[in-house]
Order: structure tokens, then sequence, then C-alpha cells
């Protein structure tokens, strides 16, 4: 055996979510060329290591993949005046903010966010970017440039939006463009930025934004442009009960009917939310094994409802676990997600129908097939991506934890990975991002984000926010 780059052992417990779901007490994970190398517990022989990480009373899972987000969201977080109604509501209020994105502002978003995921114990993020002002320049190629210069493996969507309020769309027509430069657009993405290699950093995804902003006739084509350059695609679907009524109004039929027609009824699918298919929709979806990407926190602050996770998890579809973005969750952790995950949960289906262990694999296995990469990531298995976090299991939160480490992990807390590690590199060390730039972007982000949001961007705390005044705090309502 040779020396391997790194070498994490002495965990507390080693949870591989491996094949046959291996949980090793006292057990190691070696890398070596970005690659798991080997796997063992205490009994097995641990290869010599360039760097040694000690992880006891750690828990150390294959680093999480989050299968749902929209960077740029982090802009407007909490933003005050959007949180009014529903999703419609929330998207009405904050299109013409977004329509401000440039390539500035998607670098700076997707640094500090997939900097925030990293702290969170995830290796692997998708993006959703559907919104593309007319001159904002290459946004895609922005956030790409963040994800390597952070050194996290990436998955970002050439989203789209082309049907606009005066086409019987939601969006406003400054931030909608038309089909064929779409297309255009997502094939030179893809020729630019997608790695159809083993263990590849990034890979693109085409992502039309969802029924109500996109044509049927945009649908069909990206579905043909996916198959001809064997990529991935994504979209939103199911999320709201006003979207069933957008559905039967507009197209005449429900969600996953306008998803067969349109050609996205299979396994290169994955689609986020999935709040509201009907028993007959969860069983296609199922059938279909396309994937699901479950966004729980976000379903609850829209008030959206309750993903059947669990029907659509016994019909066949993958299921994993996405933030969703920064205006609507807008906390972006994936351990939040899995913890709420696994109430929302037990609060269907009893105590028992969802443990740390589904919520574990939903936030690993289930996005590394959501990805179309499973036994690649999502897993510590030899010849896996050398991607994992080490969780502490000490401090105050964890007093009297002893019993078992998964659902201590998940049911105390909250935490934050000590270590979180992509190929064998740290991206975050003892808690902290390794790389030295977080101040200065966060300086950045700040204006980028304050000229977004207000009127007067030097004087935000004065100035009126662009979507309308602030109730809170209002003096003159009686
Ligand atoms: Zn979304």
């Amino acid at each position: 055996m040779g020396t391997a780059d790194l070498l994490v052992h002495d965990a507390e417990l080693l949870a591989t979510v491996d094949a046959g779901r291996r949980e090793l007490a006292g057990g190691w994970v070696a890398v070596t060329g970005g690659v798991v190398s080997g796997v063992g517990g205490p009994g097995d022989p641990a290869p010599r290591a360039a760097r040694r990480v000690d992880a006891r009373g750690c828990l150390v899972t294959p680093g999480l993949v989050n299968t749902h987000h929209h960077l740029y969201q982090n802009l407007t977080r909490a933003y005050a005046p959007a949180l009014t109604g529903g999703l419609f509501d929330w998207l009405v209020t904050l299109y013409p903010l977004w329509a401000r994105l440039d390539e500035e502002a998607a670098f700076v978003s997707a640094w500090v966010g997939l900097t925030e995921l990293a702290l969170s114990g995830c290796t692997t993020s998708t993006d959703h970017l559907y919104v593309h002002p007319r001159g904002a320049g290459d946004l895609v190629a922005a956030e790409v440039a963040a994800a390597r210069d952070l050194g996290v493996r990436f998955h970002p969507t050439r989203g789209s939006m082309s049907l606009s309020v005066e086409d019987g769309g939601l969006p406003p027509a400054a931030v909608v463009q038309d089909d064929d430069e779409i297309l255009a657009e997502s094939q030179r993405l893809v020729a630019a930025h997608h790695d159809p290699s083993p263990h590849a950093l990034v890979r693109v995804a085409l992502a039309p934004c969802s029924p109500f902003s996109v044509s049927p006739a945009l649908m069909t084509r990206t579905a043909e442009l996916a198959e001809s350059l064997d990529v991935r695609l994504h979209t939103h679907l199911a999320e709201t009960r006003d979207e069933d009524a957008f559905c039967l109004a507009t197209f005449g039929r429900r969600p996953v009917d306008h998803l067969a027609d349109v050609g996205w009824l299979g396994e290169r699918v994955w689609l986020a939310h999935a709040v509201w298919p009907s028993a007959d929709e969860v069983t296609r979806l199922g059938a279909a094994r396309v994937g699901v990407a479950h966004c729980p926190s976000s379903n609850m602050v829209l008030g959206s409802g309750l993903a059947p996770v669990a029907e659509l998890r016994a019909a066949g579809s993958p299921v994993g676990l996405g933030v969703d973005g920064s205006s609507s969750a807008d906390a972006a952790s994936l351990w939040l997600e899995a913890r709420t995950a696994m109430l929302q949960g037990k609060l269907r289906h009893g105590a028992a129908a969802m443990s740390a262990r589904d919520a574990l694999e939903m936030a690993t296995r289930g996005g590394a097939a959501c990805l179309g990469r499973a036994g690649e990531i999502g897993e510590l298995s030899v010849g896996a991506c050398g991607d994992l976090a080490v969780w502490p299991l000490d401090g105050v939160r964890f007093a009297g934890a002893l019993s078992d480490p998964v659902e201590a992990w998940l049911r105390c807390g909250p935490v934050a990975a000590r270590h979180t590690v992509v190929a064998g590199r740290f991206v975050v060390e003892d808690g902290v991002p390794v790389h030295p730039g977080l101040a200065e972007q966060l300086a950045v982000h700040r204006r980028v984000a304050a000229g977004m949001q207000f009127e007067d961007p030097a004087a935000p705390h004065r100035s009126q926010a662009r979507g309308g005044p602030l109730q809170r705090g209002r003096t003159d309502v009686p």
C-alpha cells in the first residue's frame, strides 16, 4: 500500500453510506489523488499518509450534496418586502431586483454561497441560475470561476425564462429571453464548462425555470438538446397549488402530464420541490426514475406545503436535498435541511418514519443519484471522490448523546462541519473556510446586495427598499 495524501482516522463513527451502508466505529478513510483509496475499521491496517487528521470524537460522513439552489438569491436574503404572500407574490416582488444581476453579482453570490454550504459539510452543489438580464454578461462562467477559486464540486445549470407576463407567464419582459438564444447559450456553456470525465469538478445541466415561466416548446427543445449533449435536466415542478391551477388553466393538464408532454418524464431529469404531485403522479415520477430535490425549509418559509418524500422514495424516485435559494430558505445549510427533512418526515408519517440515517442518505446518495453521479459522490468507498465531512460530537450540545452518533448528529446541534474536504483538499478546516479571501468577498457582497435592494445603496438603512416600503416598524398604522 502506497502513501496516501490524506488519512482521516479513529472516527467515533465512519458512516460510509456505501452500498452496504457500512458504519465503522474507530474507522478510517484514505484519499489519494483526489479519490478514496481505502476505507477500514480499527482492525484494518491504515496506509501511511502525507497528512493525518485525528477524528476521535467525530462523525465522518461523505460530503453532503446540494441538489437545488439559486446562489444569486443570497443578494436578497430575507428581503422583507417579499414576504407578503406565497411563491407567486414573492417572485413578482423580487424579479425586478434580480434584473440587476451582473457578472460581479454572480461571482460574489456564488463565492459566498458556496462557502456557506461548505461550512455545513456540503462538498457538491448545483445551482439553478435562471435570471439572465440582457447585457448582464456570462453569469454562469462567473459562478464557475467562484467554485474553482474555492475548490468545491459544482453543477451549475443553464436556467432560463422565456414566457413573460405579456405572453401569459409570470416574470417581467426584462428577465426573459427567446428560445433560440437560450438554446444557443446552453450549448455554448456545456461546451465551455461541462466535464463528463470521472471525478469531474464541474458539470453543467440545462434548467428551464418552471411551467409558469417557459413555453412548452422550450421545454421540448431543451430536452432534445440535453439528450444530444448527454447532460442532465432540471426544473421546478409541483411546488404550489397555484402552479397546479396555472397548469390546468394554461395547458389543460396537471404538472406531470405537462412534463410527459414535453419529453421530460425520464431518468435524465431531477425536479425541485415536487410538493403537490397526486398519488398517481408520484407513481409515474417514481416509475420513470425522475429525481426530486426536496427543499423542506423553503417549502415551509413560503408556506408551499409538505412534500410526499416517503411516497416518492417508495415509488422509486431518487430523492436528494436542496437548500433552495437564500431569498426563501434563507439559511443555506445542508445540515439544517437534513434535520428539517427528518422532522417533516416524522410529522407526516410518525416518529419512526424518517430517521437521521434516512436524512443522511438523502443528503448524500440521494443527491448523488439526482445529479447522475451515483457511486461517484455521496458515499465513501474505494474509487469514489475524496469528498467528506468531519463533524464534532462534543461540547454542550452533545453532552449525554452516547448511544448513536448518527441520530445525535442530526437531533442535537446545530452543527457545522469541523472539516470539509473536496477531492482530498480542505475547503473548511477547524470550522473556518481555508480560502483567505472571505472578508474581502463579504465586503463586495454587501455593496452589491445594497445596490440591488435599496434606492440609495450608500445609506440602505435610511432609503426605501426597492420592492416597496417596509411594513415593519411603521408608525402610521392605527
Ligand atoms: Zn428553486
